[in-house]
């Protein structure tokens, strides 16, 4: 038996590695001129592989499928593997890095786990299927193969995976969802002024909440909260809680003994007690004058700056796209592919695999576990003679 591995990035180059173990005959090809250009610069290249809290809440897109790779090939089940093929773990909280955390040693890894074959700067331009075989075709000419994985990523981060290639599924039948960029910084009015200003903040969109440090901008927000909850953000509002350790009266009682010391004009009410750019900022959103007497405040005034503090608001009137995203959300249906196989229900021998079909996860390691886990029950199942 023979297989065509199509695309040398997380889903790929495991998938390819894992084929070498079982000493199966295959051929990984990638568009690119180097196998895992993304995979080397994921979590700021440090490559976050994982995470202990798999769970299909942290997944979207069609999250039922998924579930059978990540329970079969779950997060320990992937850092066993890992350690076989050389890559030895350690871990931050609940996410799991490489022990070296560079990224690039997983490449260098998983390239030395497939036998370094890959063929680079060999996009694949068509799948056809005549009787039970299939032909590759890319610009070197046709080669045949008895199956195909297809592990081609998403539209997200064109520099680096060059966009994707949906159109090798959907040429076969196959149906694509809309897609749309998920963990990705957001634009929004009003942080200019701000730009550069970090923050430990509780940040809020819709029902959603997560804490962490938010960076103000030219454009807008980035920071790991913001790219959290930045799937489907457009048009929204987001509220941030600049002080999420104390509550409204801790804030105001806080700012009125302060405002008491003679000398506290309001450009000084917040000064070491947050950013000050960012205090002058609420005090001039609120409409008051920096230059104004602190102690003069009314308990009205005192409970509108406190307000700002606890509740500033932007709104969301863009993400920076593709260009900027981590995941693409969206992708083939899953619903055209057998959970337990990967295998096309339309076209026998046919798998996918990784962000192309239709799931996304948070950030933390979901996409990467997501990657791993669809390949090996991508391979498990090509594998099986029929
Ligand atoms: C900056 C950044 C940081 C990230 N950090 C993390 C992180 O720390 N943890 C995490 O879990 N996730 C992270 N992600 C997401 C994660 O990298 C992806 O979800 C994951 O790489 C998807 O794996 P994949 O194999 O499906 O696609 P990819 O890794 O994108 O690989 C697809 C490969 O297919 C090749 N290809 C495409 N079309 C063709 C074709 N026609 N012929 C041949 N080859 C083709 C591409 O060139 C590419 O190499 C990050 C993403 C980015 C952009």
């Amino acid at each position: 038996m023979k297989i065509a591995v199509i695309g040398a990035g997380a889903s790929g180059l495991f998938a390819a590695a894992l084929l070498k173990s079982k000493n199966v005959d295959f051929v990984l090809y990638e568009r690119e001129k180097r196998a895992g250009k993304k995979l080397i610069a994921t979590g700021n290249g440090r490559c976050n592989l994982t995470n202990t809290k798999i769970d299909i809440s942290r997944y979207h897109g069609d999250t039922n499928f998924a579930e059978y790779a990540l329970g079969v090939f779950d997060n320990e089940k992937l850092v066993e593997y890992l350690e076989k093929m050389g890559i030895y773990c350690t871990y931050e909280r609940d996410k799991v890095f490489p022990l070296s955390l560079q990224a690039s040693s997983v490449v260098d890894m998983l390239r030395l786990a497939q036998g370094k074959c890959e063929k680079c700067e060999c996009e694949v331009t068509g799948i056809k299927k005549t009787g039970k075989k299939f032909q590759i075709e890319t610009k070197y000419g046709k080669e045949t193969y008895d199956k195909v994985i297809v592990c081609c990523g998403g539209k997200s981060y064109k520099s680096l995976s060059g966009g994707g290639a949906y159109n090798l599924l959907t040429d076969l039948g196959h149906t694509l969802t809309p897609l749309s960029p998920a963990i990705v910084q957001l634009k929004c009015d009003g942080t200019k002024a701000l730009e550069g200003i970090k923050v430990n903040a509780t940040v809020n969109l819709d029902k959603q909440k997560e804490d962490g440090e938010v960076l103000f901008t030219s454009y807008g927000l980035s920071g790991p909260p913001i790219l959290q909850l930045s799937r489907d953000a457009k048009g929204k509002s987001i509220k941030l809680d600049l002080m999420p350790q104390f509550d409204f009266a801790q804030i105001t009682h806080m700012l009125q003994k302060k405002a008491k010391i003679p000398y506290i004009t309001l450009d000084n009410l917040f000064n070491g007690i947050l950013n000050k750019k960012l205090g002058s900022e609420i005090i001039k959103k609120c409409g008051f004058s920096l230059s104004m007497q602190a102690n003069e405040l009314s308990l009205q005034d005192f409970k509108k700056l406190v307000g700002e503090v606890k509740n500033m608001k932007f709104h969301i009137k863009d993400t920076l796209g593709f260009d900027n995203a981590q995941v693409t959300a969206g992708g083939i249906s899953c619903n055209e592919f057998e959970p337990t196989s990967m295998e096309s229900k339309k076209i026998k021998g046919l798998f996918a695999a990784g962000e192309m079909l239709n799931i996304d996860g948070d950030c933390g390691g979901f996409n990467l576990q997501w990657a791993f886990s669809s390949a090996y029950v991508a391979v498990m199942s090509a594998i099986k003679e029929n």
